[in-house]
């Protein structure tokens, strides 16, 4: 076992990192009263550092509300972060001025969950698709149609499909549009925030694969946010497991799939089906819901549904502490004392 390691030490100052996120914090203020006081904070995010490597992808675990939208939105400057850093390729965005922020907006790109309501319905596929290009003057006019037309087919549409509207798609196809227009900018990082949860089983299969294969095309690097660890153990490098604004275990995928290690990537990894009718595999059940991030437990965050808490638990913060080579995890239970 190695040194316990502080968050300030957990991110590598390394080129191949293209994205740097060290002790970011994100609050929400709770006001109230006649002066609408500020009364206290929903910490959405709460202290996370980590890195990603150029070309990978991160794929971002943890239940409804444990802070994986806001990072996402966060690192791409969707929404102001209370403190810490996010760099983009040495870049920290966060303290970019408006024309510089316009500038890099190209290079980092989002996909969300319901394709449909972030397609405007009144515009045609092809001018969805090639607006922001357009906008930004990214291929001189007389290439334009052809740009789209290829952007198009890389992503499993036709070049017809241009001319017809959301609604005549389904939702597989919808999500390739909405991928078409991201890929379209030339991105280098694309946050994938939950893309193939509103999909049927057998249409997340093909938008997986594609996001792969456009991946290795493009040489793209994405944070995959998904509550489905079957999904995340397909097309991601490394996983991070977060819990109420903290991120509690962070390993390359083979690591944390082989051997997770705090009690609550445990109890999440326990629930995914294997299919393999003799394998009883132990089914860990967490008592209780997830505490409010207005008031989150102290100590560690996770005491009040973990089996094995202790006296400590309740009272200090655990440190993130490299068990095995790239493999991190923040929980008393691996304290070196
Ligand atoms: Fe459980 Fe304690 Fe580890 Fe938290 S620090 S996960 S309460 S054993």
């Amino acid at each position: 076992m190695s040194e316990a390691v502080r968050y300030d030490d957990f991110v590598e100052e390394n080129d191949e990192n293209i994205i740097q996120v060290k002790n970011l914090k994100k609050y929400y203020p709770i006001s109230g009263g006649m002066f609408s006081q500020v009364k206290g904070y929903v910490k959405a995010v709460d202290d996370v550092s980590f890195d990603i490597k150029r070309g990978t992808t991160m794929g971002l675990v943890g239940e409804s509300g444990c802070g994986k939208t806001t990072i996402g939105k966060t690192i791409l400057r969707l929404t102001d972060k209370t403190s810490g850093s996010v760099k983009f390729d040495g870049i920290e965005i966060h303290d970019l001025n408006r024309r510089d922020l316009r500038a890099l907006r190209p290079r980092i790109q989002i996909i969300f969950q319901d394709p449909y309501s972030s397609l405007s319905p009144r515009m045609p596929v092809g001018e969805i698709i090639g607006e922001a290009v357009r906008e930004k003057k990214l291929v001189p006019e007389a290439e334009f149609d052809e740009y789209i037309t290829r952007i198009m087919k890389d992503c499993g549409l036709q070049e017809y499909h241009k001319d017809r509207y959301p609604h005549e798609f389904s939702g597989g196809q919808r999500q390739r549009i909405c991928i078409a227009r991201a890929l379209a900018l030339n991105p280098e990082f694309i946050v994938c925030d939950e893309p193939v949860s509103a999909l049927d089983v057998s249409i997340q299969a093909q938008i997986i694969n594609l996001l792969k294969d456009l991946q290795e095309k493009y040489d793209l690097t994405y944070l995959f946010i998904s509550h489905d660890l079957s999904v995340v153990e397909h097309i991601s490098d490394t996983v991070g497991v977060m819990y109420l604004g903290n991120l509690v275990e962070y390993a390359d995928k083979e690591s944390i799939f082989r051997n997770p290690l705090h009690p609550y990537t445990q109890a999440l990894f326990s629930a995914i089906p294997v299919p393999d009718p003799d394998f009883k595999a132990e089914r860990i059940i967490l008592e209780g819901s997830i505490p409010s991030p207005a008031n989150p437990p102290s100590g560690c965050k996770f005491h009040t549904r973990c089996r094995y808490a202790m006296d400590i638990c309740s009272r200090e913060v655990p440190l993130m502490q490299e068990m095995e080579e790239g493999h991190k995890v923040a929980c008393h239970l691996y304290n070196k004392e």
